[in-house]
């Protein structure tokens, strides 16, 4: 059991203790120093966005990662909003909320590409870090990326181990764990099903708004894939409180990835970052 517990949701610190000034809560990885954009910018005024051709494989990448970090981004809202306890770290739990929720919302194929997209955007951050030598940052309040992308390998694969196997295998999920990850699944929906319920059930609610100020062909089509998750998320949910989803270039020295602002009940999602999982996207 020992090995169960340490992933799971829900400590009982009320996050409107958390709520002070504008705490951001970053999405997933830590800050970077430097932005890194791929695509070709336009003139910067209101033309539009340069026409580029996509690579498939690599938008995938982005594609994926973009969603399973703007489910994650939504469990720090409703934890906010909804005063949900959280046992547990909460970044963890927003992890364990994104692939739950996936599960969900998605058929069978799609949710593991999704899920299985977003466990590869932590190796590919962790293979850099160490590929540059770099140690973690230990006193980060995100779990270390390899640690994230094996509970995000496990959840997904204990969602359907029956049908999973090979995905189990192709990720690299050694047996000992394996052996856990369905009922650790289990675990993370009984945590989340009934918040999940409450949503889906309200007769009422706010909708969730969207805007974006793309500059680029790549962050168009990125900022599409926000916009429908956004969709979707009014079509069957009706949250408690208003909340604004925003695409757009963020300021150096700040988080650069994606975070939620509880005091202005704000997820954005930056630019930056989509240009970054383009660049760094596996091959
Ligand atoms: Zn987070």
């Amino acid at each position: 059991m020992e090995k169960l517990f340490y992933l799971f949701i829900a400590l009982v610190v009320p996050a409107a203790v958390l709520a002070a000034e504008d705490i951001n809560k970053q999405v997933d990885k830590t800050p970077k120093e430097q932005p890194a954009l791929t695509d070709k910018q336009d003139d910067g005024k209101q033309g539009k966005p340069v026409a580029l051709a996509l690579d498939p494989q690599k938008f995938e990448f982005v594609r994926t990662n973009l969603v399973s970090t703007f489910y994650h981004e939504l469990a720090h809202a409703l934890i906010d909003m909804m005063d949900l306890p959280v046992l547990g770290q909460e970044e963890d739990a927003a992890d364990v909320f994104s692939v739950v929720v996936i599960e969900q919302l998605f058929k069978s194929q799609e949710a593991l590409a999704i899920n299985s997209g977003g466990a590869m955007g932590f190796k590919v951050d962790a293979d850099d870090r160490m590929g540059k030598g770099r140690e973690w940052d230990w006193a980060d309040e995100h779990g270390p990326d390899m640690q994230r992308y094996y509970n995000i390998v496990c959840l997904t694969y204990g969602s359907n181990p029956e049908n999973r196997s090979e995905f189990a295998e192709k990720m690299g999920l050694p047996l000992e764990r394996a052996e856990y990850c369905n009922g650790e699944y289990d675990l993370a929906k009984h945590g989340w099903d009934p918040i999940i319920k409450r949503i889906e059930d309200a007769k009422s609610g706010e909708p969730v708004s969207f805007h974006q100020s793309a500059r680029t062909a790549l962050q168009q089509r990125a900022a599409e894939v926000i916009e429908a998750e956004v969709k979707l998320v009014n079509e069957k949910f009706n949250l408690p409180k208003r909340l604004r989803v925003t695409v757009k270039r963020c300021s150096r020295g700040s988080n650069m990835y994606a975070f939620y602002s509880s005091s202005r009940h704000k997820i954005t999602v930056c630019t930056n970052y989509i240009d970054e999982l383009y660049r760094t996207a596996p091959k």
